[in-house]
């Protein structure tokens, strides 16, 4: 029962109305025994920061972020992890009692555990990935796994000059690679990742043939809705193994909960199994 001493949590977007985090997260809440409520916020894009000033001090002890206040989010912020600084976005604020907004980003590491729990034999150090988009999402997967040790992470993307940005402020082993100037981009790729919007609610599909990865190639896609995106079709019908978006958002919410919390997730609630059923598909 939500009462004076009930800790208030969420996630700020927009449009939010279908975002599957309120569902894993108040389930794990219900499991936990928390007194707590995790609420979904859409303000004007237009009041965005005000939102967040308003919650200065604790009244909201933490929000996730998502689409389009990412960026947004790490302005507001006082101090940023290495991640959010990284990916310049982030989609985790937490509130101080002190008045402090602490930010950080919890999808490369949710990028990364989904790989872990999808493709366990995958190592990231073992050779070149692909990142297939130069927005927020790539910008976060590059910047993990260039810290995960991964030798080269190559960006391509419709608007290259995006792509040219996104290596030179990360640097080390991300670089931009235009597949048109007649690059060899896929030969040797350890993976393949889409962090494009491209598939997402059925609309359109990736001008990518997948044929010239190597066999033991992963193919992940960001998008997931659907779960299994044309993209993904594309891998699992040249037998690839293959990550799906789900479990990144899964991933990601892991150590959100825990900021929020100081306690990991209760493991009996299946958070994968619960978002399903909300996209319509049993697990
Ligand atoms: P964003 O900043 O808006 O970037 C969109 C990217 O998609 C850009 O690189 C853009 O290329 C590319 N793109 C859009 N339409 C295209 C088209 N028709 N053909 C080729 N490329 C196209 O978005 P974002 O925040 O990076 O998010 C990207 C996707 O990842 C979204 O679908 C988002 O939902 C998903 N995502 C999923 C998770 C998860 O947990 N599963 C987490 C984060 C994001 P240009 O630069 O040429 O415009």
């Amino acid at each position: 029962m939500i009462n004076g001493a009930t800790v208030v949590v969420g996630v700020v977007g927009s449009p939010i109305r279908h975002s599957l985090s309120p569902l894993i997260h108040n389930a794990w809440i219900a499991a936990s025994g928390l007194d707590a409520v995790y609420v979904p916020f859409p303000p004007p894009v237009d009041r965005f920061t005000a939102f967040v000033e308003g919650c200065r001090g604790g009244a909201i002890r933490g929000l996730n972020v998502t689409l389009p206040f990412k960026e947004a989010a790490l302005a507001c912020a006082d101090r940023a992890s290495v991640a959010a600084k990284s990916a310049q976005a982030a989609n985790l604020l937490i509130f101080e009692a002190d008045g402090t907004i602490i930010a950080d980003n919890t999808d490369g590491a949710g990028l990364l555990g989904a790989f872990a729990a999808q493709a366990p034999g995958f190592d990231p150090r073992a050779g070149p990935v692909v990142i297939l988009g130069a927005g927020g999402a790539a910008r976060g997967a590059a910047a993990a796994f260039a810290a995960a040790g991964c030798p080269e992470v190559r960006i391509v993307n419709r608007t290259f000059e995006k792509a040219l940005a996104l290596a030179a402020d990360l640097g080390g082993p991300v670089h931009a690679l235009n597949p048109i100037a007649g690059m060899k981009v896929f030969g040797d790729a350890m993976a393949v990742i889409n962090a494009t919007s491209v598939g997402l609610d059925g609309a359109g599909a990736l001008d990518i043939t997948l044929a010239d990865t190597p066999p033991t190639a992963v193919i992940m896609d960001m998008v997931y809705k659907p779960l299994v995106t044309p993209f993904l079709a594309q891998a699992l019908a040249l037998d690839r193994p293959t990550v799906d978006g789900l479990e990144m958002l899964i991933r990601q919410a892991v150590p959100s909960f825990e900021a929020f919390f100081g306690q990991p997730p209760p493991t009996e609630v299946d958070a994968r199994a619960i978002a399903l059923k909300a996209l319509g598909m049993s697990a």
